[in-house]
């Protein structure tokens, strides 16, 4: 019977096994089903072009340079007609699209030369943020945030670098005057902290390496976060020799070369996005395109950008050099194809990507963009009632159609400028009615001001003195 027991007992602990066994196939198919179900976080991919021109692609009406990916990406999802940027240069653009804060709490009020501070110790990053609520990060391509070892962008959230940590580069692999490779900590290509071999033409190396990344994403569980981050099409005015004869039909040298610069960063982008469409992740991953601050027109490193019809460039607040191209895409979740005319800012792309991650914040660092999500949806209208910029030594607010800028004298312009304009007519700020209207300009100044207090802005008090301005155009 002992034995009969013990055999009986075996049968019946195998049967139990058998059961368990199917027990966990089914909860556990189960708990898979219900995840499949329940919205998963989005992959979220920056795209950033450096000192890139509002009417230099296809989608803004440019007509000589075909930008196929760029307007592919546009179509896919909504295009911000009035799309800006807090900075008017890179570091300040860069460290508000990396924080979601504007840039003058963190002490980047202008770019950042080799061996000065850089963005604030302590401050999250989307990266870090994204980083500790589970995501795989990675920055390819330019940092501009400082160099410093605080700052590098391993200290900074991010998993994996791959670019460069200074503002500017030559596209092509550096040469000391003694023909050996140059070792400069602000401009030599590094991967994580090891200076590596340049390849190839930057751009097309950041293309590779965005790409490479994404495809080591495929079948990962963790949701990624890549920063692509051109330097493309910035000073040095460099194409490769195949761009070039590509645009031999443009007269002008320089914009031949920029047309060369910018069609070989939307090949790059292409080559992102195919393997980002190869690899099955473009239905969840959250897509931004914007270009970092606007194109220089006559000053500030020009690259024969076009800002059309906007008035000045980059370095200045002028819409030129604040308002960008600037795309969302993201499958499924936003309508393809549609723009989108109130004023939103890049700030508010660290804001909706942190939201949709669901990263918990951190208290200490308010973030000063708005979740766009309501707004695109159309639960809600208007995501920002005031939009206010300053740099160096101008300043501008924009409240619904409105917007009053102001310049210091400058050694290009001896007199102050300033004006009140109303870009709904007037896209070109080239009616000042400033004069008509002074009540509306004390009422926007005293706006701005407070605003500045707020944000603890650089310009001294007097600057916004109305006995100072004056009212010429
Ligand atoms: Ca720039």
């Amino acid at each position: 019977m002992e034995s009969l027991d013990c055999i009986k007992n075996g049968r019946n602990s195998e049967k139990q096994f058998l059961i368990n066994c199917l027990l966990f196939l089914v909860m556990n198919g189960g708990l898979y089903a219900a995840d499949m179900q329940k919205p998963s976080r989005p992959n979220v991919l920056y795209i950033v072009a450096d000192d890139m021109g509002y009417a230099d692609c296809g989608v803004q009406g440019c007509k000589d340079i075909p930008t196929p990916n760029l307007d592919a990406l546009a179509a896919g999802g909504i295009r911000f007609t009035d799309g800006y940027v807090t900075g008017a240069v890179c570091s300040p653009s860069r460290a508000a699209l990396m924080t979601g804060r504007h840039q003058l709490r963190d002490g980047v009020p202008d770019w950042i030369p080799y061996g000065k501070p850089g963005l604030g110790a302590g401050v999250p990053t989307v990266a870090s943020y994204l980083k500790k609520a589970g995501y795989r990060t990675a920055l390819v391509g330019k940092w501009h945030l400082g160099e410093q070892e605080g700052c590098n962008p391993l200290n900074r959230g991010f998993d994996e670098f791959y670019g460069f940590l200074g503002g500017g580069r030559s596209y092509f692999p550096e040469k000391s005057k003694a023909g050996q490779a140059k070792v400069n900590h602000y401009t030599q290509l590094v991967r994580g902290r090891e200076p590596v071999e340049q390849p190839e033409y930057t751009t097309h190396a950041f293309g590779k390496e965005g790409a490479n990344f994404i495809e080591r994403q495929k079948g990962q569980d963790q949701p990624f976060f890549l920063y692509l981050a051109f330097n493309a099409v910035h000073t040095p005015m460099e194409a490769p020799e195949d761009y070039l004869q590509k645009f031999a039909s443009i007269k002008d040298k320089k914009r031949r070369t920029y047309a060369g610069m910018l069609s070989a960063m939307d090949d790059a982008i292409g080559r992102v996005l195919k393997a980002l469409r190869e690899a099955g992740l473009e239905e969840n991953t959250f897509i931004c395109f914007i270009s970092d601050n606007g194109g220089p027109i006559v000053r500030n490193a020009p690259n024969a950008s076009r800002n059309t019809p906007l008035r000045g460039g980059k370095g200045e607040t002028w819409e030129g050099g604040v308002r960008v191209p600037f795309f969302l895409k993201w499958t499924g979740h936003l309508k393809a194809g549609s723009t989108f005319d109130e004023p939103v800012i890049q700030m508010d792309i660290t804001a909706t990507v942190l939201a949709l991650a669901g990263a918990e914040m951190d208290g200490k660092w308010p973030i000063n963009g708005v979740n766009l999500m309501p707004y695109l949806k159309g639960d809600k209208k208007n995501p920002h009632e005031t939009l206010c910029w300053e740099y160096g030594k101008q300043w501008a607010i924009r409240q619904g159609p409105w917007k009053l800028t102001y310049a210091f004298p400058t050694k290009v312009a001896k007199a102050p400028v300033q004006g009140l304009f109303d870009l709904g007519r007037d896209i070109g700020e080239s009616n000042d009615l400033s004069a008509a209207q002074p009540e509306r300009v004390k009422e926007m100044k005293v706006t701005w001001e407070k605003w500045r207090k707020e944000v603890g802005g650089n310009l001294p008090a007097q600057a916004i003195d109305v006995k100072n301005v004056n009212h010429a155009p």
